[in-house]
């Protein structure tokens, strides 16, 4: 049998914008996705900004949004907040994976469910796929599209180490439980978080009230849950997973293959938002891969490795940002709390407080470099982060 020119291991948000480039430019390709159902069950918080669909190439599509958000509301332990507004979505992330994977698939894309890639090897210039319920399948080129286990990688002998947090996420129906989240994600920050933070999402009939940290995610969400008083005998579904906040990879590719979104560890550490960083890795790894099968030259799959790292995705700021937020103590947070005072990170006048605070409280002179380093990575993390 003639090999596919991709099989791409994943039907994710990153496989599937991977997928869509090169059906649309006439390639033979082939999902393979271990669930029964693409996008089920979802483990994820659903939160999605315009920019980042946009930066996809993605039009909005009203079967997938519940609900339009303004961006983040932070609100710091003493209960100061401040906002880092970025227009977004709450979608439905079953129905958008399953949307964007749709677009491939109408392309001429073959998606095989059930279907779990247990091995992938080098074979005569190309690849050879093995699952858990088909012979061989061969390839020219392979997309390693499998979320945060990232074993494409491992198999390929590119993966090193993996450094990553946990999330745990509770939904309840409107009617047994709400917040005034006036259309913004809500983000609660504080030393116990350890960097991570506690969220509550709007649903349109529905609030996620989650948590994701490095360590004590259940107790986190527990105290969470007590302080905001949702009725824990209520909970319509519960979800949780893992984000990656840092991979090691020798490289994201090799000749003929690429790895893409969070098994690529493509997540913005700061939020740990990765719905974005897959749809855009996958589009350009898919790029990539179109070129190099039209030019039978599978060198040009380094590209893919040199975009990404030269892209914000990897910009050093985030992970100096994403550190000093896990060392900040309460204190730390609610002076960031007082400097922002009810603004947004956009807003320029949040200097002149700054400067304000500083003539009246000169000991936090010393944290200047640390929030000027904070108000650089989450002016990124604006408009990167998810
Ligand atoms: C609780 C939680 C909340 C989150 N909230 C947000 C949020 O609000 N916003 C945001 O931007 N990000 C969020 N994230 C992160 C986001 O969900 C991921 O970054 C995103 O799903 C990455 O997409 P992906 O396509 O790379 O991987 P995935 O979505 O994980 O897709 C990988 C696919 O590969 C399949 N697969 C894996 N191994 C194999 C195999 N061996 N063979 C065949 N198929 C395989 C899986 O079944 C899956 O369908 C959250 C994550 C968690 C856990």
């Amino acid at each position: 049998m003639r090999p596919y020119d991709t099989v791409i291991v994943g039907a994710g948000p990153a496989g599937g914008r991977a997928g869509m480039e090169l059906a649309k430019a006439g390639f033979s390709v082939l999902f393979l996705e271990k669930r029964d159902v693409v996008g089920v069950p979802v483990q994820c918080g659903e939160g999605l900004s315009e920019f980042g669909l946009r930066t996809a190439q993605l039009p909005e599509h009203a079967s997938w949004i519940r609900e339009r958000v303004r961006g983040v509301r932070c609100v710091l332990p003493d209960g100061t907040d401040f906002t880092v507004s970025i227009p977004g979505y709450c979608i439905d992330r079953a129905k958008f994976d399953q949307w964007v994977v749709q677009q491939a698939v109408d392309a001429g894309a073959k998606l095989w469910v059930r279907t779990k890639a247990a091995a992938v090897r080098r074979d005569d210039g190309g690849w050879v796929i093995e699952t858990d319920r088909t012979d061989p399948i061969r390839a020219r080129t392979v997309i390693g599209a499998d979320g945060p286990a990232s074993n494409v990688a491992r198999w390929a002998g590119l993966l090193g180490q993996r450094f990553y947090v946990k999330a745990v996420e509770y939904r309840f129906a409107e009617r047994d439980w709400s917040y005034p989240c006036d259309g913004w994600l809500i983000f609660y920050f504080g030393r116990k978080y350890r960097g991570g933070y506690g969220w509550v999402f709007p649903k349109a009939s529905f609030y996620d009230v989650g948590v994701l940290s490095s360590q004590n995610v259940k107790e986190l969400m527990d105290g969470l849950c007590a302080e905001l008083k949702v009725p824990l005998d209520r909970i319509h579904k519960k979800t949780g997973g893992d984000i990656p906040i840092k991979y090691v990879l020798s490289s994201l590719a090799a000749p003929g293959l690429a790895i893409v979104g969070d098994a690529a560890g493509v997540t913005n550490p700061v939020f740990g938002g990765g719905i974005h960083p897959a749809l855009y890795s996958g589009k350009i790894a898919g790029q990539v891969a179109v070129r190099a099968l039209e030019q039978e030259d599978m060198g040009h799959f380094r590209e893919y490795h040199r975009h990404m790292k030269a892209s914000p995705y990897f910009d050093p700021i985030l992970w100096k940002t994403a550190d000093l937020f896990a060392s900040w103590d309460d204190a730390h947070f609610n002076f960031a709390g007082k400097v922002l005072d009810h603004r947004d990170t956009r807003d320029t006048s949040t200097i002149r407080a700054f400067g304000r605070i500083l003539l009246r409280q000169p000991r936090y002179l010393a944290e200047t470099r640390e929030l000027l380093t904070i108000k650089r990575g989450l002016s990124l993390t604006q408009t990167y982060g998810w």
